[in-house]
């Protein structure tokens, strides 16, 4: 009998430790798909950013002042191929065109029924 309350006890502390596990799972992604949603920071350098007038219509991340210019900047480069700096290399370009597809992908998996049922089992 004090074998089968110990299986017991040993199949509950398991489990707990499981889930725990799940939760801090789950935190971790949500919490890293969380980054760069906040729109008062920077969603490409995560500076603070403070709106005197409404972001541009073309901005589809909130940006700082410099990160909307450098943006414009990579869709005149994407159109044109002319760099308007030094550093507005084809790696340059990669960069943003990688940022911007990984944006994308993260919005694509937020609006996922997988991602909804994880929010819901695991961060209550
Ligand atoms: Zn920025």
């Amino acid at each position: 009998m004090a074998e089968v309350i110990d299986l017991k006890r040993r199949k509950s502390k398991e489990r707990r430790i499981a889930e725990g596990r799940a939760r801090r799972r789950a935190q971790a992604v949500a919490s890293s798909l969380s980054c760069g949603m906040c729109p008062r920071r920077c969603a490409h350098c995560g500076l603070g950013v403070e709106y005197t007038a409404p972001p541009p219509v073309d901005a589809p991340y909130p940006f700082c002042e410099v990160c909307q210019e450098e943006y414009e900047a990579f869709r005149r480069w994407e159109k044109d191929g002319q760099g308007e700096a030094f550093w507005h290399t084809d790696e340059w370009g990669e960069a943003w065109r990688a940022w911007l597809a990984h944006m994308r992908a993260g919005e694509a998996f937020r609006q996922s029924p997988a991602f909804l049922k994880l929010m819901e089992e695991h961060l209550e």
